[in-house]
Order: structure tokens, then sequence, then C-alpha cells
């Protein structure tokens, strides 16, 4: 049980050791912290700063295994930087931070990233067969902000890519097979997205790598499992209908889901639940995955296979190791599974026996020691 004393100490360390956010503005289009729990400690979570100079330190120590490319600049100027490691055939991209109010992601492709530099049997086994494009840091503007948008256009990352005749046509097939209304037509020639500088950066660097694999890292609010007592920490994801993807598409990212569900869970500290259905063509896993159209309304000719990782909101300092964990757990169980050649194995169906996500959590009441910041 939570005393009033400890509430008012807990509220009263808050307030002096957290630079502050405004209410509201971490909800900012979707939940992300539950009401009342705007005041986020941020002391725990790297600045873009530090995160360019971890990327230059560990590319220096890799003795040139590890190369940083600074791929354009931010709206603001600041780098938009990938960090490109290995030798294998197989490409996988992973991405932090695209929404700048969602730490993490950047602090667990940063950890991911120091262990295949390291050097250890693991690690270059692991390289022989897998290269790599990682970005811990998609939004830099937005996480220096602590803003979900960027912060010259105001506008969602994740939904800035190139959409086109096709893939509105194919979106308006599936929205009217599931009963819903399609929606109004609009002018699709020479139709792109990509209103960001970091979208084109970003656009680009995917056209030239064409990752076979994507995982994308972000936080949620705070949610239930199901409808059971529990509180979710870790929610695996996939960003388009069936409908738009092909089959084997559609097998290798739940296949992808499936590992890291098991793999985080595996903590005991994580309860892992299976993300609502959404179908966004205009997000980065999603264009990803259906060849989507360039700045200028060129094609790559690439389709990716990507899914998405969403930790909980309510975070602070005290959760942050087991938080970071989680996403490195999922990023190594998919990795290996690649590596040693098992993921064409997995049982893809298991992805409909993960938990949903349910219910979200408004009240720090139920989970005191879990409101920690
Ligand atoms: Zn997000």
């Amino acid at each position: 049980m939570r005393t009033p004393r400890r509430r008012y100490l807990t509220l009263m360390a808050a307030l002096l050791l957290a630079p502050t956010v405004a209410p509201g503005l971490a909800n900012a289009n979707g939940p992300f912290v539950p009401p009342g729990q705007e005041t986020v400690n941020r002391s725990s979570m790297l600045s873009a700063e530090q995160i360019s100079a971890e990327l230059r330190s560990l590319a220096a120590r890799s003795k040139g295994a590890l190369r940083v490319e600074e791929i354009g600049r931010s709206g603001q100027g600041r780098p938009l930087e990938v960090a490109y490691i290995g030798t294998g055939s197989t490409r996988v991209w992973i991405q932090g931070r695209i929404h700048g109010n969602e730490p993490y992601g950047a602090e667990a492709s940063l950890d991911f990233l120091k262990t295949l530099v390291s050097g250890g049997k693991h690690a270059r086994d692991v390289l022989k067969e897998i290269s790599f494009a990682i970005i811990p840091l998609y939004n830099p503007d937005g996480s220096e902000a602590f803003r979900r948008q960027d912060s010259i256009n105001n506008i969602d990352l994740n939904r800035d890519w190139g959409v086109d005749r096709r893939m509105f046509d194919q979106l308006n097939a599936v929205r009217v097979s599931l009963g819903q209304a399609p929606l109004p037509e609009r002018n699709f020639t020479n139709y792109t997205r990509h209103r960001a500088v970091e979208s084109q950066a970003f656009w680009y660097a995917w056209a030239n790598f064409k990752p076979h694999h994507m995982i994308d890292l972000h936080h949620q609010g705070t949610y239930y499992v199901g409808d059971t007592d529990e509180m979710t920490t870790f929610s695996v994801g996939i960003s388009l209908d069936p409908g738009m993807l092909t089959t084997d598409q559609w097998n290798t990212v739940r296949r992808m889901g499936v590992v890291a569900a098991d793999a985080a869970g595996k903590s005991g500290v994580v309860n892992v639940t299976r993300y609502p259905y959404i179908n966004i063509p205009e997000g980065v896993t999603s264009a990803s995955m259906l060849n989507g159209p360039g700045p200028q309304g060129e094609y790559a000719n690439w389709r990716s296979n990507a899914m998405f990782f969403e930790s909980r909101g309510g975070i602070g300092q005290k959760s942050s190791g087991y938080i970071i964990k989680q996403n490195v757990n999922g990023l190594w169980a998919i990795i290996d599974a690649m590596s040693d050649r098992s993921l064409a194995s997995v049982d893809a169906d298991r992805w409909s026996n993960i938990p949903p996500r349910g219910a979200a959590i408004t009240t720090c009441d139920k989970f005191p020691n879990q409101c920690d910041f």
C-alpha cells in the first residue's frame, strides 16, 4: 500500500529532481504516460549529443568494423546518423526514437550495438551472417524537445513516408473488405509525402541499404494484459493489415514478433502482449513493407519485413533498466533466429496466442511501485 506520506515524498522528489514537461505535451497524439503523470525524469535518458558521442566512441573502439555515417541533418540542424556494421548477406535495420518522447529505443539500440562491437564470439558469428543499419535516434529535434513530432513541421514522422495510388487503393480495398468506409478520393499524380527532411534522408538510406528486416522501437501508454489485473510492459506489433502484405511477409513479421515475445517474457518482470490492430501505410515500417515511393516519387523496388516493439510508459529511473533490457532481449532473439536460420521454422500462428493488450491503466494507485518518476 502506498501511504499518503510516501506519495507526498515521491511527489516532492519528482518536483525537485525532474525537468518538467508541460502537462498535456507528453500526451499529444496518443497516450504516453497516464494522466497526472506528465512529470518525467529525463535524467535517465541520453541527450542527442550523448547518443552521437556514444556512436563515435563505439566506432573508434571497433577497429573499423563500425562505420557511423551522417546521412543528413534534422530540421534544426542536428546530425542524422546511421551506424553500419557487419558483413553478412542478410540486412537488418533497427531504429529508435522516431517519436521524441519515447526514449529508450535509443538506449536499447546502443546497448545492442555495444555487444556487436565487443568482438566476442557471439558478435563475430552474427556479423558474418548479418549486416546492420542501426539508427538509435531518428528524431533528434523531437527528442531534445521531448515531443512526439519533429520540431519544424510539427508532424508525426511515423506518418510521413510516401503513399502512392497503388497503396491507397490497396488500403481502401482492405477497408471495404472489413466493412469500413473507403477513404475519400485524392489526387495521386506524383503524390509523395516525406514532408520532413528526416523522412527524406532516412528513405534514401533505406532505399540504398534495402533491409530484409526492420525493427522499430517505441513506447506506449500503460496498459493491462488483456482482461487480467497485470500490467503489460512490452508489446509486439505489426503496422499493416495482413491483406496489405504478401503471405511470406505476413509469416515473417509474425515469426519476428513471436521470438521477440518469447525472449522478452523470460526475464520474469516482463508481461508481453500483442499490440492492437492498425493499418497505416504512411508509417515507416509500413511503407518499407509496401515498396513505398521516395521523396521524388522514385522507387527502391524493395519490400522489407518490418515490425515494432512498444515498451510501457510511466517510465523513470527505477524501471529504465528492465525496459531497455526487454527491448535488447527481443532484438537479440530475432537476430539469433536469423543468424542460426531458425526463424523460418518458427510457427507464425503462435502470433495469435500472444495475449492482446488490454485497457489503459489511468492511475498509479494500482501499481504504486511502478509509478516511480
Ligand atoms: Zn511511437
